[in-house]
């Protein structure tokens, strides 16, 4: 089945073309962040316009180059949320009225399990069941993924969620958004031991993160940097060194308890944050000692993108669930509301 995968739930507009049969055979993406970067965030009328300018023409891409036409489209795919309301009208409405045009199917995804099934792409995907942590900019969440459609929630976090924090942090101490990145490159130069922050809600069971206090702790620490008169570079970098360690301990300690209480090997990592060198090394080194193994997605899609999108939405196709041609999308939806697959 050839399904067309849209995502717009946010800054960026994602479009594939995946075949169940042949895989992922084109992917494209227009990223709005160079738009949003002068207001040191996401603001989402500028998003949900521009997502209007850049979708048909990424739909044409990918078809060029997956040298298909649009009749041998079998469905169309969506995320219909969570994310910004105005953002994702304009994906499901320009999916739900090529659905009609096309004479397809349609059917909404589910953000997250756009983001949770994107190791799936990869060349050695993992194997139910599994614990996933998304990590992205909008949650940070431990799943207990059974089938695709079967997810129960372990721990949230109860403020920021991790990208969250990687990006205010990042703001606080100047640098450019979106701070995940940027504290990542900033990080590699830094040197530990300088600067110690509080691993959040580690020294205590359970499976909730909270980074709000970790980020207030931050600006404290680079507050009275600024104040010693010491802003220079090194400083910057020992401190996004220490509060990018900070975050990946916390994860690492949370995961392997995770694991450890669901009697699990595999660990799925995804989202934006999961793109983060430093964490993908600390879970791997911990799961080696444990006798288990981590599984991502190449970078590009850790981040948002339509290839996810298209993968998961394919699969709900494929089991018989569609949806009419009513546009529905939803700012907040639990994972654990999905339906199982079969
Ligand atoms: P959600 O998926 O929860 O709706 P989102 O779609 O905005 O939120 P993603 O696109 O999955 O989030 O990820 C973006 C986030 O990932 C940003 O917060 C960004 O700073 C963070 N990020 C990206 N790369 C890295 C990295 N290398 N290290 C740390 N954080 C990163
Ligand atoms: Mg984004
Ligand atoms: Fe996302």
């Amino acid at each position: 089945m050839l399904v067309l995968g849209i995502e717009t739930s946010c800054d960026e507009t994602g479009v594939a073309l995946y075949d169940s049969e042949r895989g992922l055979l084109a992917d494209a993406l227009f990223s709005q962040i160079d738009l949003h970067r002068v207001y040191g965030g996401v603001v989402p009328e500028l998003a949900s316009r521009d997502h209007i300018k850049r979708i048909l023409p990424l739909i044409e891409q990918v078809l060029n180059e997956a040298h298909c036409s649009k009749q041998d489209i079998q469905g169309i795919v969506y995320t219909a949320g969570p994310g910004l309301v105005g953002a994702l009208l304009v994906g499901a409405s320009c999916a739900q009225a090529l659905a009609f045009a096309w004479d397809v199917p349609a059917v909404g995804v589910h953000h997250m399990e756009g983001h949770l099934l994107a190791p799936m792409l990869e060349e050695t995907p993992p194997q139910f069941p599994f614990v996933a942590l998304l990590v992205s900019g909008g949650h940070t969440q431990l799943v207990r993924v059974d089938e695709i459609g079967q997810y129960r929630l372990l721990g949230e976090s109860i403020d920021d969620a991790a990208g969250e924090a990687f990006d205010k942090t990042a703001k606080m101490m100047g640098l450019r958004y979106p701070g995940g990145p940027e504290i990542a490159r900033l990080a590699e130069k830094g040197v530990s031991g300088r600067f110690v922050l509080p691993k959040p809600m580690t020294d205590r069971p359970g499976l909730e993160f909270s980074f709000s206090g970790l980020k207030t702790a931050t600006l404290t620490a680079w507050q009275k940097c600024l104040a010693a008169g010491d802003d220079c570079e090194q400083t910057r970098a020992d401190l996004a060194h220490a509060f990018q360690a900070a975050v990946v301990t916390t994860l690492t300690i949370k995961c392997q308890r995770a694991l450890q209480q669901e009697g699990l090997k595999n660990l799925v990592i995804a989202g934006g944050v999961s793109a983060n060198q430093a964490l993908r090394k600390s879970l791997e080194s911990m799961l080696v000692k444990h006798g288990g193994q981590v599984f991502y997605a190449r970078p590009e899609f850790c981040t948002d993108n339509g290839a996810m999108i298209a993968y998961a939405g394919c699969q709900r196709l494929l089991a018989g669930q569609h949806e009419g041609r009513a546009i529905h999308v939803r700012a907040r939806w639990p994972l654990e509301e999905l339906p199982a697959l079969l």
